[in-house]
């Protein structure tokens, strides 16, 4: 060895003991992550374009893999959640049955509250049209006023419209609990007690009652860059909940399981799975401690979409708790529900623009078996309100 060779080699391991990283030449050391032996290739870089706004970007994907779209339900369909007129006419009658014809729905649950004489004319109006078979009726209470009296009249209501024809209640709106007021002007908490009768009734008339209780937690948070429902919540004001004039999406999570528990004989299908699609461990162990709820799938096909396999296993586990509803009745979006619970295509679109506001994320399909396809789609829903005529289903 030359003796400037010598001199080299004692200098590189002077600076190896000294821990020092050599720089690549032309290249400055860049701040380093802790542990990291070198800069990230583009660690300090920012876009030279302007960025676009998350209404601008709608970057087409480029994989390619199996696509199943479901156009019509493998099985029969009730939809225990849908909004009709009340009454309606023949003619509205006959687009919406060909409507559910194209896509498989056997029968919609009308819960949009008719009560009283508009529920009688709702029922008459029905059952003198050839559809008798694919629409029920569910009844409603009137929440307003509640305090001395109230009870007696609302029960007797109930029963007046059960023997009209009611096959159960609902849907109580996210009103109740968010912004009802009683009589003497406080908030209606859920588990008031003086609504006990009214629970007890449903009960003994065997009237199954579909609750809506608050709405998605992020509609309960600050509107900032980390909330998931940004853009629906800068786009509808009417969903936003974080203000102090509200309660707290818990304090309602909580009034909520407190009349389930209280009332174990009466029969509570949560709308939207409860809101708890994005914690289905949450929701089982609500099923676990309260035989008497059942939960529905309306409006959150976009949470089960983006958890496969939980989605999928959670589906299998409490098959016998889960029914098929829809909510905003629009006959284009029921085959995206169809492919998330029959395949499983991966990575495909939420409903189209502009109704893709929920969602900016792509969906997979939880792939159920048969058996628990048909406990979705109409199996739990019978066993629930008896009333459902039977014609159209598989015997
Ligand atoms: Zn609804």
């Amino acid at each position: 060895m030359t003796s400037r060779a010598l001199v080299v080699v004692a200098a590189l391991a002077v600076a190896t003991a000294a821990g020092v990283a050599q720089a690549p030449q032309g290249q400055q050391p860049g701040p380093q992550s802790e542990g990291a032996i070198r800069q990230r290739p583009g660690a300090n870089r920012a876009p030279e374009f302007p960025p676009p706004s998350i209404i601008d970007y709608k970057p087409r994907t480029t994989l390619v893999v199996a696509q199943h779209p479901v156009p019509r339900a493998k099985f029969p369909a009730i939809d225990i959640h849908s909004h009709q007129p009340t009454p309606m006419t023949a003619a509205q009658l006959d687009t919406v049955a060909a409507s559910m014809d194209s896509v498989n729905l056997q029968v919609l649950v009308n819960v949009s509250g008719a009560s009283g004489d508009a529920l009688t004319r709702s029922i008459a109006a029905l059952r003198a049209t050839r559809h008798r078979d694919r629409m029920v009726q569910f009844t409603n209470i009137d929440f307003r006023n509640v305090g001395p009296g109230w009870a007696a009249r609302a029960v007797a209501q109930l029963e007046a419209d059960a023997k009209a024809g009611a096959v159960g209640i609902g849907e109580i709106n996210k009103g109740f609990g968010l912004t009802m007021r009683k009589a003497d002007g406080t908030r209606l908490k859920i588990d008031d007690p003086d609504l006990d009768p009214v629970w007890q009734a449903a009960a003994r008339l065997n009237l199954p009652v579909l609750i809506h209780t608050a709405d998605p937690q992020e509609f309960f948070e600050p509107i900032d860059f980390n909330n998931e429902r940004w853009l629906e919540l800068s786009m509808f004001s009417d969903r936003r909940f974080s203000g102090p004039q509200y309660p707290k999406f818990e304090e309602l999570m909580t009034e909520r399981d407190r009349l389930f528990k209280r009332h174990p004989k009466t029969t509570f299908i949560a709308a939207h799975l409860g809101w708890h699609a994005n914690n289905l461990a949450r929701l089982g162990k609500m099923f676990d401690e309260m035989p008497n709820v059942y939960g529905e799938v309306g409006a959150v096909i976009y949470d089960i979409g983006r958890q496969p396999r939980t989605g999928h296993d959670f589906f299998v586990k409490y098959q016998d708790r889960l029914l098929f509803g829809k909510d905003s009745y629009q006959p284009d979006e029921f085959p995206y529900y169809w492919r998330v619970f029959e395949t499983g295509d991966e990575y495909f679109d939420y409903f189209p623009a502009p109704r893709n506001y929920h969602a900016f994320w792509k969906l997979y399909g939880v792939a159920l078996p048969d058996p628990v396809l048909r406990k979705l789609y109409y199996q739990n829903a019978m066993k629930l309100v008896p009333g459902i005529p039977k014609a159209g289903f598989p015997r």
